[in-house]
């Protein structure tokens, strides 16, 4: 059977655009990131067709999904999308291929055809972009066939990735669509994945977040080698990641900065999307890139995870900014966690001792006649000993509780420096309570987040920017 399609599309599936837009010349649709659609029922990717020679447009499902619901194409920005690899649909991409033209199908309908328009761009797993690499046709169908599919629809996939394989453009990009569970990286190995990282960055795989041109990578690159290591354990990414949400606006000083050129990773993931693991900054004059990332490999069989560590290794980009000084802040901003892990540290409610870092990563530094890896561990200054002790809890019926959990922070505009002269936000010292060897509650820290203190007005009491 020929891939299922609806053959009268609905107006509101089908945006009717001139004939004379489509064809191998028509564009807009395959290359922007913008125009790409997705079904607002199901959040799978939807392909675009076009039907000769009326010009009509109609987006549907990918030809291998069994679906029970006509698509509803929306801006794929718009819903949570989930993309999968072009080839095997597996969520877990890790690349992005182009052709120098759509790529595009003929599907035979009763009296008619219509030409199926996958466009350039080509989501690839890690397995699947070594078979791309390799231009291994065989191998691909392999990987896209299943037992059930209809010949048609084997000759169909055939001819479609005849023409990836034949108009493939050089070079190919880090995907930012892939899905990976996150996976906080150890502090013990922390300076080999900062070193595999900083030559993925020097490397010639495209980045995205305009972290790809050389002016940019290639300072990057020399920044994350010299960087200073620091991991934040749990109990101080939660205290980061409570006080960051809270953070009031403020204005980016370097002086907030604990080193020129850092980087470091969180035993928790710290943003809202729950996906940014570690970051990096760098000082260029007075501004400052930071740059985060998250974990990619999780789930991943032990073969194509060892492929994808020597290709890429342990972080992607998940975000890129550029501070200036003075530059406004705010607990929304993609950096906030790691403005706020600044400003704890600054605060000295940091205690930072030297983490144990991998017998073999400390030789191989030895070998290559590098100095020896540090990695500051960050941990909450006298957690243990602000710990009220058992008795003195008050928990309601006098029971004795099973956990600890946090006062929360909060930020307070207040003087500090020489002779208290200067004033700024500060976190106001954030409490540990309950039984010191009784684990830390989560709940209770979501609990606390549902009752912070209003955010203070920015008006009233914003630091001095000058006149
Ligand atoms: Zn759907
Ligand atoms: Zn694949």
């Amino acid at each position: 059977m020929p891939p299922h399609r609806h053959i009268t599309p609905s107006a509101s599936t089908a945006p009717r655009i001139p004939p004379g837009h489509i064809g191998p010349d028509h564009r807009f649709a395959a290359d922007g990131h913008a125009s790409r659609f997705a079904c607002g029922t199901c959040g799978s990717p939807l392909d675009r067709y076009a039907e000769l020679p009326s010009g009509t447009v109609s987006y549907e499902h990918p030809i291998w999904k069994n679906t029970d619901h006509r698509p509803v194409p929306v801006a794929a920005d718009a819903v949570e999308a989930t993309y999968v690899c072009d080839f095997c649909t597996d969520p877990k991409i890790l690349f992005v291929y182009a052709t120098a033209q759509p790529v595009l199908v003929q599907v035979d309908t009763p009296g008619s055809f219509v030409v199926r328009d996958y466009g350039t761009r080509w989501s690839a797993c890690v397995e699947c972009a070594a078979l791309v690499e390799a231009r291994n046709l065989a191998g691909l169908l392999k990987r896209v066939r299943s037992p059930v599919m209809a010949f048609e629809v084997v000759a169909h996939l055939s001819a479609m990735l005849r023409q990836v394989l034949s108009t493939l453009r050089p070079g190919r990009a880090l995907s930012v669509d892939g899905r990976w569970e996150p996976h906080p990286v150890p502090a013990t190995t922390l300076p080999r994945i900062r070193d595999r990282l900083a030559a993925l960055i020097a490397g010639d795989v495209a980045l995205p977040f305009a972290l790809g041109h050389q002016a940019v990578r290639t300072p990057l690159a020399a920044s994350l080698a010299i960087a200073r290591l620091y991991w934040v354990d749990d109990e101080f990414t939660i205290l980061t990641r409570n006080a960051a949400q809270v953070l009031p606006r403020l204005g980016f000083s370097p002086g907030d900065l604990p080193a020129a050129h850092g980087f470091v990773a969180w035993a928790q993931p710290v943003d809202a999307r729950r996906r940014c693991v570690a970051a990096s900054w760098s000082s260029h004059g007075d501004a400052v890139q930071l740059v985060g990332y998250r974990s990619v490999g999780d789930g991943l069989a032990p073969a194509p995870l060892q492929q994808l560590r020597a290709q890429v290794g342990w972080l992607i980009p998940a975000f890129a900014v550029t501070l200036r000084p003075g530059q406004p802040v705010t607990a929304t901003h993609p950096a906030a966690t790691l403005i706020t892990t600044w400003r704890l540290i600054r605060q000295r409610l940091a205690d930072t001792t030297p983490a144990k870092v991998d017998t073999s990563i400390r030789r191989a530094y030895q070998r290559a006649r590098r100095p020896e890896p540090e990695v500051a561990l960050v941990r909450i200054r006298g957690a243990r000993a602000t710990s009220a002790p058992a008795q003195h809890i008050n928990a309601g019926a006098g029971s004795e509780r099973d956990y600890r959990w946090w006062v929360t922070p909060h930020w307070r505009h207040q003087p500090y420096g020489p002779g208290r002269s200067l004033r700024d936000w500060i976190v106001v010292r954030p409490h540990l309570r309950g039984p010191h060897d009784k684990p830390i509650s989560a709940t209770t820290t979501v609990r606390v987040l549902g009752t912070l203190p209003p955010r203070p007005e920015p008006t009233a009491q914003a630091p001095t920017e000058g006149p």
